[in-house]
């Protein structure tokens, strides 16, 4: 009697277990909002496991959050979890997927506890590799470097930490600054050097590096020269018909990092993705080599040279200083500073740490990264829009350069853009004309009920348009009607700006809540001509090379037009050339 209570209950529990997580068998459809709009999934289980899940509509961004569809179906239905990692750099791609997932399991009765219990963490296998160069991150730099050193005729492993190429390279624009090139010389440009390092030292507040400075300035046109030469980085980018020192190249950041990645694979480069370089390997104060993680195996790579080419560190909460709390993130997820923990027990020489590039006329996209509005705000000034703070008070003039508009920005504790219609209009055919956002997105902004971001608000008088923004509305109907009186005559305010088109009296109003945004840092590790990188004395650790954002120095406290880049592809370049040289 007692061993058939005990089966019976054995039988319970299993049936209880069974039931408790049985799956109502069939195909389940959801969605949930990515980068840049729906992701629509289908999802079919069984009573227990999910069997598929297909990704039946999105718009994420080519190259970045496709990446993450297309590797996290297959993730989930291997290991039988949610929490599978996110494609790092497409953490909301990842993330709005996962969304979507739960939806659908939850409407197919699914027990959430089972598919978000982490997956079992599987014994790493040690491998060893030997190469002659590891380059450690798979942007701008490190492509360019790889691509580089392996015409060189070295042996080269690329390290990238996420699942694709691209880091913070692959969102930029692109335009990579090339003084003394054979384009810029063919285009007409006549700067020089010398002119190069006035203007980015002037730009910078004179924070700048010197000698940094002075070895970009005269090395950047040899290393644009090779990456657009067919026998070079063959990257297709594009001449210029007027004077120019910078060029883009197709398809922006992307189309550059996407055309190295393939150069890099061709030459024989051995990329390894979803792979982070965790250690230095250090003998007797040089360095020999990488540890790095991935794919299941502990990887120790034997190398003659390492280069470092992780990026920044805008990402990374702990090098970030606190006064930059109060602004928003726009950079890359994968940009926390890897290499300077790296270079810890090396004592390297760390410059301008406290320096992170920051612009003003940003605002907060839904998925809370800062987004430019530089088409938008343009388009809003020149049809009468003006800002105001929290005291409902204009500030600046709106119109002048991005520093001086940053520096007044930040003695307030908000500001929004106070628009017509005409501003407005005028502010919005700049933003989905440059494909920022859609106009159904700004009728889902401006209801009532919407709670996120961006904080968009309309009213059909300044007074109620105040309230909504929590700021007196008798100062914004009077720095309204002061601004009017000026354009009135065409005159200049007192803060300088002068006003051609005055604000309609006639509702309705918006306001769109501006901020500022941060993203490339432009401290990092100290180098010297060669690229190499050098410790508190200012020696030069052996073997030990860096490019990119990486470094610090080169800008200054802002970052001049198309200048990050360029160092990227100067001193990926450069880098390459000083390691392959050094090794033989
Ligand atoms: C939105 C945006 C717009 C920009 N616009 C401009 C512009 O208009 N003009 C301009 O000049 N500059 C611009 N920049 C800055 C410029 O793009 C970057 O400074 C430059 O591309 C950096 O190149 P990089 O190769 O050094 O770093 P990244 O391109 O960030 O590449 C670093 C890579 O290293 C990887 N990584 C990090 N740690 C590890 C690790 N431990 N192991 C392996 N891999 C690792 C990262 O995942 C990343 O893929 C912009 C940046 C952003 C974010």
């Amino acid at each position: 009697m007692k061993k058939f209570a005990a089966l019976l209950l054995a039988m319970l529990m299993v049936l209880g277990s069974v039931s408790a997580m049985a799956m109502t068998a069939g195909t389940y459809e959801a969605a949930a909002k990515g980068f840049h709009g729906d992701i629509k999934i289908a999802v079919t289980v069984d009573a227990e496991k999910i069997t598929a899940i297909e990704v039946l509509e999105q718009s994420e961004t080519e190259g970045i959050g496709t990446v993450a569809l297309e590797k996290l179906p297959a993730a989930v239905v291997e290991a039988q979890t949610i929490a599978v990692d996110a494609i790092g750099g497409a953490t909301i791609s990842s993330e709005a997927f996962k969304a979507a997932l739960t939806d659908a399991l939850t409407q197919a009765g699914a027990d959430m506890d089972k598919f978000t219990a982490a997956a079992a963490a599987a014994e790493l296998v040690e491998e060893t590799l030997e190469t002659d160069i590891v380059v450690i991150g798979g942007g701008a730099a490190g492509l360019t470097a790889g691509v580089k050193a392996l015409q060189g005729g070295a042996k080269v492993i690329l390290l990238e930490k996420t699942a694709m190429t691209g880091g913070a390279s692959a969102t930029a624009g692109g335009s990579t600054k090339a003084i003394g090139s054979k384009w810029a010389i063919e285009s007409g440009a006549t700067d020089t050097p010398e002119d190069f390092i006035a203007a980015i030292t002037k730009n910078g507040h004179g924070k700048n590096d010197p000698a940094t400075v002075k070895n970009f300035a005269y090395n950047m046109g040899a290393a644009f020269d090779w990456i657009v030469a067919e026998d070079g980085g063959a990257v297709p980018y594009k001449k210029s018909d007027k004077p120019s020192t910078a060029f883009g190249g197709e398809g922006r950041g992307a189309g550059i990092v996407k055309s190295l990645t393939e150069k890099f694979e061709s030459e024989g480069g051995v990329l390894m993705v979803g792979t982070p370089g965790t250690e230095l390997i250090v003998d007797n104060g040089a360095v020999v080599g990488v540890k790095a993680e991935g794919n299941g195996k502990a990887y120790t790579i034997n190398a003659k040279k390492v280069i470092l080419a992780t990026g920044g560190y805008g990402a990374n909460k702990d090098l970030v200083p606190d006064e930059y709390e109060k602004f928003v993130y726009a950079g890359h997820a994968g940009a926390t500073g890897d290499a300077i923990k790296m270079v810890e027990p090396l004592n390297a020489d760390l410059i301008n740490m406290e320096m992170i590039n920051t612009q003003p006329n940003s605002m907060i996209k839904p998925s809370g990264l800062g987004q430019y509005c530089n088409p938008g705000v343009s388009k809003a000034y020149a049809a009468g829009g003006f800002m105001v703070n929290q005291d409902g008070v204009r500030f600046v003039n709106e119109v002048t350069n991005a520093w001086d508009i940053m520096q007044e920005m930040k003695k307030n504790d908000f500001q929004f853009l106070v628009m017509d219609q005409a501003a407005f209009d005028g502010f919005n055919a700049g933003m989905t004309g440059s494909a920022i956002y859609s106009m159904e997105d700004v009728a889902e902004w401006l209801k009532d009920d919407y709670a996120g971001q961006p904080v968009l608000k309309t009213a059909a008088t300044l007074e109620e348009l105040a309230a909504k923004l929590n700021v007196p509305a008798d100062a914004v109907v009077a720095a309204a009607a002061k601004f009017n009186e000026v354009a009135a005559t065409e005159g200049t305010d007192e803060f300088g700006r002068t006003i051609k088109v005055a604000q309609s009296a006639e509702g309705p109003f918006y306001a769109m809540q501006m901020h500022i945004r941060y993203y490339a840092s432009l401290g990092g590790l100290h180098v010297n001509d060669d690229m190499q990188v050098l410790n508190a004395n200012q020696e030069a650790i052996p073997n030990l090379y860096a490019a990119g954002e990486v470094i610090g120095g080169h800008q200054g406290d802002v970052y001049m037009a198309s200048c990050l880049f360029g160092y990227a592809v100067f001193s990926g370049h450069h880098a390459a050339v000083a390691a392959v040289a050094a090794m033989n």
